[in-house]
């Protein structure tokens, strides 16, 4: 389900990075569900990762699991506002993300957008083609893996947020920050 922006523009296909949200833009707990806007931190690092991962060519979208919704823990409204506050607070920092996608089932309701389903990346790529070849997904748990394997795309995971007990799965990069700098610049050519 897209929660950002209300309308998108068709254009060529572009490379794209697939960016989970929980622990690899914003802090997470594991248990912990994030159900109001306030509990939303963007790590430190995580602005200067999204304007270099923009600057080297790639377009941001960001995937994200929600079943707090499903599971009755928040509405679909809040969901969307704290998606929201994630866009806003980065843009504030300069960093810009071109679209969100959630699924905000549980994982009982077996629907095709739960990661590591790729229902959430076949719907951004229908809204706004993907340069498949050059675009990754990345995460810090091993479904963020999973999704970027059964959608053909290359898998990075960051060793924020729940990452090192996903770790053995290489490669690994410290934070998202770290991957953006050793991601190729496609900006160039
Ligand atoms: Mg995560
Ligand atoms: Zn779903």
């Amino acid at each position: 389900m897209r929660a950002w922006p209300e309308k998108v523009k068709k254009g060529p296909a572009v490379p794209t990075a697939f960016l989970d949200r929980d622990g690899t833009i914003n802090r997470d707990r594991a248990g912990f569900y994030i159900t109001r806007p306030s509990q939303l931190k963007i790590y430190a690092a995580a602005p200067a990762a999204l304007r270099l991962i923009s600057a080297k060519g790639y377009r941001i979208v960001v995937i994200t699991n929600q079943s707090g919704v499903g599971r009755g823990h928040m509405t679909l409204a809040a969901s969307k506002a704290i998606n929201l506050r994630l866009v806003r607070g980065l843009r504030l920092s300069g960093a810009r993300v071109d679209a969100v996608y959630f699924c905000p089932h549980a994982p009982g309701d077996k629907c095709a957008c739960r990661k590591p389903a790729p229902g959430l990346i076949r719907e951004a790529v229908k809204d706004s083609p993907a340069d498949m070849k050059r675009s990754f997904v990345a995460g810090d748990k091993k479904s963020d893996l999973l999704l970027a394997e059964k959608a053909g795309l290359k898998g990075y995971l960051v060793l924020t947020g729940q990452g090192k007990s996903a770790a053995g799965k290489p490669p690994a990069y410290k934070n998202l920050l770290a991957l953006a700098r050793a991601l190729p610049d496609l900006s160039r050519g």
